[in-house]
């Protein structure tokens, strides 16, 4: 019998508040803000010392990337309905339909997604978890799932198997 266990990770620290708007073909959403809440699945087995990975770790690590991204406006450089113009101050965006935006670059992340919905800020959010946590590898994890709230009850999830 294969037995697995799961680590979830919720905390009040686990947020940020950033501005952004989707836009795709024939539409866009008006500029607007949400209150994002983030939160860790993580599935593996559990290690000689009881544990399937130190709360710790995680914590520190999904904090960090809420920092990032908190009181920012979210640029989705992949989009294919916006003109994205980084300058060394300033970050320019002409929508599909006239619309212009200018923000300081310092107030702005520039993400590699397309659109900055909270299922591709999740992927995102997961793949840079991934990325600073070797630990995950270390401790034969299986699955990394990651939740981005905008609301509450309104969440997506994105998972990758390891
Ligand atoms: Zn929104």
């Amino acid at each position: 019998m294969k037995s697995r266990y799961e680590v979830f990770v919720s905390r009040d620290s686990f947020k940020f508040n950033a501005a952004h708007f989707i836009a795709y073909k024939g539409f866009r959403e008006r500029l607007h803000g949400h209150n994002y809440r983030v939160s860790v699945r993580i599935e593996g087995p559990v290690g000689n010392d009881g544990y399937v990975i130190d709360f710790g770790d995680i914590k520190r690590a999904a904090r960090d990337v809420c920092n990032r991204l908190n009181e920012r406006f979210l640029v989705p450089m992949r989009s294919d309905v916006i003109t994205i113009e980084v300058g060394d101050a300033q970050v320019k965006m002409v929508c599909e339909d006239g619309t212009r935006f200018a923000f300081p670059l310092a107030d702005c992340v520039l993400l590699d997604i397309v659109h900055s919905s909270a299922e591709e800020l999740a992927a995102f959010v997961c793949m840079q978890l991934r990325e600073v946590l070797p630990v995950l590898h270390e401790r034969c994890v299986v699955a990394l799932e990651v939740g981005v709230a905008e609301a509450p009850n309104q969440e997506a999830r994105y998972r990758i198997d390891l």
